[in-house]
């Protein structure tokens, strides 16, 4: 018998969800609302994907989760799939702090501890909160389980989670390195390790997205990330900065008399690739590099020069590397940087196929030569696909 899990990952203003069969892994349906609760007229998507296929729009406002929700389920019971036969909902969470270390059915109890880990991701939190208490007042009978972004990473080595800060004081605000992208580095270094037949692996995942993160696994277990408190650490990414020197933020209030907010802001949404060449999208980058752009050019180096810092330190953490693979947007399609950081990694073995390497695929490959040491890979990354298997195991067991 099918078993439907209804997959759903909520922002504050828009709710992404997909309806999967957890026996075939098929996607039955998914969907996107948009611009809730912003004043503005919202919007849901809905396509069906099995039985009768569709697409379908509706405008409508949307002034909370809760109609937002209520409009995507009427969508599916006017055009499929059918929402009883759904066994669970998975909700993606963004940080389980300290508490959350695996999946878990939520209850009130549960609720309430997330609501206590609002200030460590004060934009994420609220929003899943808020989708969760929907949810669960529109779907009654099936359990709701919670997966956490950081849970991945909740056994990291001390040395790896701890900050060299006062440990009073980080204990008190509950502050060290969680990670993020958890799910993701999860469903990555498993699907590399199935695809290499090995279970042993050290490898590294490289999460390059709008967000990126670099995550070390040895033999399943994550040892070492690179976003920390917040996912504003690490590599480069599309508007974030990544590593600075902490010492810039106090520069820039004493400087400038920017407050937290404003500093918040410049880092997280002002940053990156946007700050270093005027792009976010990789392709955009790419192109004005291309054409000779010489701030490009640097943005890209200082990209590059990021990650193949944290391969480098990955392996040496390590004692060895057997596979590093590529995921997410830029990864699973940017064969340039790809080779760009391959090039940079003779040192440990690493030899690119480069016809391999340009070839477009969906498909997990090894994107290496057979006599490479280090085997390097590109796989999709699939979030919701990994949330419906972990909550599946979580209500069979
Ligand atoms: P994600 O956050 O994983 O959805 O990745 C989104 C990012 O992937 C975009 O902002 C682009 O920078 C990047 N991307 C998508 N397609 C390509 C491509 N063909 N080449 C380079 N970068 C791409």
């Amino acid at each position: 018998m099918s078993k439907p899990i209804l997959v759903l990952n909520c922002g504050s203003s828009s709710i992404k969800y997909q309806m999967i069969d957890t026996e075939t892994e098929e996607v039955l349906a998914k969907g996107l609302v948009q611009r809730i609760a912003t004043g503005t007229t919202g919007t849901v998507d809905h396509e069906v994907l099995s039985g009768e296929t569709g697409e379908f729009h509706v405008d409508q406002d949307l002034p909370n989760h809760e109609v937002a929700l209520a409009t995507v389920f009427k969508l599916f019971d006017e055009h499929g799939p059918d929402l009883s036969a759904t066994v669970a909902v998975a909700h993606r969470t963004v940080h389980g702090g300290e508490k959350f270390s695996a999946p878990v059915l939520i209850d009130e109890e549960v609720v309430n501890t997330m609501k206590d880990l609002s200030p460590l991701a004060p934009l994420h939190n609220p929003a899943g909160i808020e989708g969760i208490n929907a949810a669960r007042k529109l779907l009654t009978d099936v359990p709701h389980v919670g997966i956490f972004d950081t849970a991945f990473f909740a056994d990291l080595p001390a040395e790896a989670h701890t900050y060299a800060i006062d440990t009073e004081l980080a204990k008190k605000l509950q502050i060290r390195k969680y990670g993020f992208h958890g799910t993701s580095h999860q469903f990555v270094s498993g699907e590399a390790a199935k695809l290499l037949g090995r279970d042993d692996l050290k490898q590294i995942v490289c999460h390059l997205g709008n967000g990126a993160s670099i995550s070390a696994v040895d033999a399943g277990h994550a040892v070492e990330t690179s976003m920390g408190l917040t996912p504003l650490a690490g590599l480069v990414m599309g508007t974030r900065s990544g590593d600075i020197d902490p010492g810039v933020v106090a520069y820039l209030s004493r400087e400038l008399g920017w407050d937290a907010q404003r500093i918040d802001t410049e880092l997280n949404k002002k940053s990156g690739m946007l700050g270093l060449t005027g792009h976010t999208d990789m392709r955009d980058v790419q192109e004005a590099a291309d054409s000779g752009d010489e701030r490009t050019k640097v943005g890209l180096d200082v990209y590059i020069h990021r990650l193949v810092f944290y391969i480098g330190a990955y392996a040496t953490l390590m004692g060895g590397l057997d596979a590093i693979t590529f995921t997410a947007g830029v990864g699973e399609n940017s064969a340039e940087i790809r080779e760009m950081a391959c090039e940079r990694l003779g040192l440990f073995g690493v030899e690119l196929d480069k016809e391999a390497n340009a070839t477009r695929s969906k498909s997990p490959r090894v994107i290496s030569t057979p006599n490479s040491k280090v085997k390097v890979c590109v796989i999709p990354t699939n979030e919701e696909l990994a949330m419906a298997r972990q909550a599946l195991a979580l209500i069979s067991k």
